[in-house]
């Protein structure tokens, strides 16, 4: 049997070092609640994300959701139907619309040439996605919102440590959001944070709030919370998986490096090319196969890799504007790029200790798919 591989597995600290990052929680006996470790990462990040502020929360889930409630959002939101779950159920839970707008074939991220044709009346926000770590078209997007009067949230959940002209991801538009959770390039088990300028002071107020049940002090409890705060063990779970990050994003590079040298040159197989000024992430390693040339679909890849017991996911697919959650609300023959990527993408194994040696073997197996 040859051992299983499968798309992620999580980083993790020595042992011996996470122990002794909690050992003090037993004498403070501060579980959670913005305890030390709370403060201690969240100034970490941030430098790290070189940010004005950042605010930690449960999971990169909660810091959408509440980042719509808190920017107070109505009606339409324009955002990417080529995503995880949660980015279009943040919307949805927020008692909005999701307006989707289609996707760049090259970098699978939102085609901003195609949002101004979807803003109405009823339109408040973009909401779109730095795909495995792609940097959107900040400065399109930036552009539109400031000519109809529209806030921009980032779903950087993919995008931890990326930088675009220098300059930390999570600076743009009104709010990005990460996550932090096991299965992401930088883990707190589960957590995540909202990055936003100093100019957006009272957004960090009301996420402060809504994470905390909507408690303004011991009397006033003036909006409608949730229970979204990181506890101190997850948080000491950050200080240290953050002194490794580096390293980690090198073992990731080189990895990267190994499937591009491997692969680009296999005609039918389009690969996410590096972006220009975007200083990149390795979180994620997409293909898209185009059946015509390559001669066999994204599915027998993934069959023939399964043989193999080396399971990459199909990320994304389902597209989130068909999910039966949704009983056929939305039209998805309006984004068909990200339809036709949906069906022939996949991503394969990409994690800090995959062997060299298993990118190689995993190669040549999708390789030899070709007819
Ligand atoms: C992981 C992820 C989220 C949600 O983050 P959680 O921490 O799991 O709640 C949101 N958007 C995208 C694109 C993700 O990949």
């Amino acid at each position: 049997m040859e051992k299983e591989i499968f798309v992620t597995k999580s980083s993790l600290p020595a042992m011996e070092d996470y122990v002794n990052e909690i050992s003090d929680i037993w004498e403070s006996h501060w579980l959670t609640n913005m305890g030390i470790k709370h403060k201690t990462l969240q100034s970490l990040l941030k430098d790290y994300l070189e940010v004005e502020n950042v605010d930690l929360l449960t999971n990169g889930h909660m810091a959408l959701e509440l980042s719509i409630q808190a920017l107070n959002l109505q009606g339409e939101i324009i955002t990417t139907p080529f995503t995880f779950a949660s980015t279009t159920h943040a919307i949805v839970r927020n008692g909005l619309t999701p307006v989707f707008c289609d996707i760049n074939p090259d970098d699978f991220t939102i085609d901003a040439n195609k949002i101004e044709a979807l803003i109405t009346d009823r339109t408040s926000a973009i909401l779109s996605v730095h795909v495995y770590g792609n940097v959107c078209d900040v400065d399109a997007i930036q552009a539109i919102a400031a000519k109809y009067g529209l806030k921009v949230i980032y779903d950087a959940a993919h995008a931890f440590g990326v930088k675009y002209k220098g300059k930390g991801i999570g600076s743009f538009g009104d709010v990005s959001c990460f996550s932090f959770h096991a299965t992401k390039v930088f883990n707190t088990i589960e957590g995540g944070a909202v990055c936003f300028g100093d100019k957006n002071k009272d957004f960090g107020l009301d996420i402060y709030r809504l994470k905390n049940f909507g408690i303004r002090n011991a009397e006033v409890v003036d909006a409608v919370g949730a229970n979204a705060r990181m506890n101190e063990f997850c948080a000491a779970m950050g200080i240290c998986n953050l002194k490794r990050i580096d390293v980690c994003l090198k073992k990731r590079k080189r990895l990267v490096e190994e499937y591009r040298s491997r692969l680009s040159d296999t005609d039918g197989l389009h690969l996410s090319e590096p972006q220009k000024d975007v200083q990149q992430n390795y979180a994620y390693f997409p293909i898209v196969i185009d059946e015509k040339r390559f001669g066999a679909t994204r599915n027998e890849v993934l069959a023939k890799l399964a043989g193999h017991n080396i399971f990459p996911r199909k990320y994304f697919y389902p597209l989130t504007n068909t999910f039966d959650a949704f009983h056929g609300r939305f039209d998805v023959d309006k984004t068909p790029t990200a339809l036709r990527i949906s069906k022939r993408v996949l991503t394969l194994p990409l994690y800090e200790e995959l062997d060299i040696t298993d990118v190689a073997r995993i190669s040549d197996i999708v390789r030899s798919c070709k007819k």
